[in-house]
């Protein structure tokens, strides 16, 4: 029997509070959990105009280093037992915009000191995070660069990455001028494209704005050039069975064994295990159920630990 893979490769820290653990904020702060996060909690699909408001009452709780601490623990916790010896991690996305400057939940100091503390933590439960900024897409590259402004005067060594999320609504080539000044900075780059958007988004963020991973990219398997491109380039593609299947209407059976199929070097996250509730036995056991032959589990495995870049910090 293979075992999972030790590696959560997409999660937003956004999205990653413990379901328990925001009940009892709530109910401390004398507020109702919005229905629409109860019924994601009790794994209902919702439409995105669902899930926005439920994401965001959560991460509400986001207010102080405390609460961002406990984002890692939580997050520890869905990764399998370290039983095997396999190396652990966990490659976390962040948006300290929206959370220091948009909601001003927090300042920046106190989001980078909350990481540092649970890095710290899960390194001592033998752990390795590596995080990248999160930009919002539809937002348009002036705030793609606001958020540059904001992190790059002070980041982190843990800070590795920068990616675009959100609507894939503005042109990729728009958005290259930010990629490159990340990449000048010694950042990696990846965006979330193909989710929400057509599969040839994926095609445009690796040939127009330099990016060398792709979160998601589902819909680039209705395209077999892109595919080929993204197995041709060694692209890793995060593919969260969960996530797309709340949140990508009409997706149909998930194209995870047709892109490993083709080549493409996938691996399994999770994105907002808070909100839509899921580890990764539980993302592991969905793609063995999608009918995956052994020798594309076992690639499934090895992408995950090759291509993180939580074991490259
Ligand atoms: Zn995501």
């Amino acid at each position: 029997m293979l075992l999972p893979p030790r590696v959560d490769r997409h999660a937003h820290l956004e999205g990653s509070l413990d379901a328990a653990w925001v009940r009892q904020q709530a109910g401390r702060e004398g507020k109702t959990v919005p229905d629409t996060l109860e019924a994601l909690w009790r794994g209902e699909t919702l439409p995105f105009e669902g899930f926005i408001p439920a994401f965001f009452f959560s991460c509400g709780f986001l207010r102080g280093s405390a609460a961002v601490r406990e984002v890692f623990r939580a997050a520890v916790n869905r990764l399998p037992a370290p039983e095997d010896g396999q190396p652990r991690g966990i490659d976390l996305w962040v948006s300290p915009h929206y959370l220091c400057v948009h909601e001003k939940l927090l300042t920046l100091d106190e989001l980078w000191r909350g990481m540092e503390e649970g890095i710290a933590d899960a390194a001592a439960a033998g752990v390795k995070v590596a995080v990248i900024i999160d930009a919002v897409n539809h937002f348009g590259i002036r705030h793609g660069h606001e958020v540059l402004d904001l992190v790059l005067g002070n980041r982190p060594p843990w800070v590795v990455g920068f990616s675009t999320g959100g609507i894939e609504g503005v042109p990729f080539r728009e958005w290259a001028p930010v990629f490159e000044r990340a990449r000048k900075a010694g950042m990696r780059l990846a965006a979330h494209a193909g989710e929400n958007g057509p599969g040839t988004h994926v095609r445009d963020a690796i040939v127009e704005a330099g990016v060398s991973r792709i979160v998601h990219g589902v819909h680039a398997a209705a395209h077999p050039e892109i595919l080929e491109l993204l197995a041709e380039r060694r692209i890793p593609v995060d593919v969260c069975l969960t996530s797309n299947r709340g949140l990508i209407p009409g997706l149909g059976p998930h194209p995870l064994p047709k892109m490993l199929r083709a080549g493409v070097r996938c691996a399994l996250g999770t994105d907002d295990p808070g909100v839509m509730p899921c580890d990764v036995p539980g993302e592991w056991q969905a793609a063995r159920e999608l009918g995956l032959a052994v020798e594309e589990l076992e690639a499934l495995r090895r992408h995950a630990v090759e291509d993180a870049w939580c074991f490259k910090v």
